[in-house]
Order: C-alpha cells, then sequence, then structure tokens
C-alpha cells in the first residue's frame, strides 16, 4: 500500500489518509487525517460553528474537539459526530470567497 509522509507529525499514513491542507498562497503540506483535523480545528476554534463538506453531504454544527482516532467531532441537532477528514468551512458560512478549496485537484 502507498504510504505518504505527513508534514505535520511525520508518521507515515496510507495515502488515502492524507489530505492537502493549504492554500494556494501559503502552498500545501501533506498532512495525515489527524494532523489535518487539528489544524482545520485550530483554524475554526473549539465551540465554534463549522461547515465541513464531505463527501456525501454537508453538514453544519458546532465543533467539539478532536477525538483519539483524530476524527473531528461535531454535534449537529443535538448529536456528535465523529468526522473524518474533509473539507472544513469556518463561520457556518458556505462563502465560495474564490478561493480554492479542492483538496485534490493538482495532479
Ligand atoms: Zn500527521
Amino acid at each position: 500500500m502507498l504510504k505518504i509522509k505527513c508534514e505535520g507529525c511525520g508518521r507515515r499514513a496510507p495515502s488515502f489518509e492524507v489530505v492537502d491542507y493549504g492554500s494556494m498562497d501559503t502552498g500545501y503540506k501533506q498532512l495525515c487525517r489527524r494532523c489535518f483535523n487539528m489544524k482545520a480545528a485550530t483554524a475554526a476554534g473549539l465551540d465554534e460553528t463549522i461547515r465541513v463538506n464531505l463527501a456525501r453531504e454537508s453538514l453544519t454544527g458546532i465543533f467539539r474537539g478532536i477525538d483519539d482516532e483524530g476524527r473531528l467531532i461535531l454535534e449537529a441537532g443535538g448529536t456528535k459526530r465523529c468526522i473524518e477528514a474533509g473539507d472544513v468551512w469556518l463561520g457556518g458560512s458556505t462563502s465560495e470567497s474564490g478561493s480554492e478549496g479542492e483538496a485534490d485537484a493538482r495532479d
């Protein structure tokens, strides 16, 4: 199985767990899901409303932390859900602010 070294913690993670995180301006880093969620969490802030775009759905809820597996804990409608790596939008807005949000658009 292809493994990629996470630029956050240095752990070698399976490629499907690795997410390109960053922006066109600052460049991208390849992070394992744990580091990715940590980064996203730090950026969003605990107990803030965040929006998470997943492959099949979008969730808006309150960010409650990171679990032992490095998953993001989102509370929505009184239910806590553990979110694997996804595209996290901040502030609960749907802003199409012109920034490139695609995680894997490059080749
Ligand atoms: Zn990592």
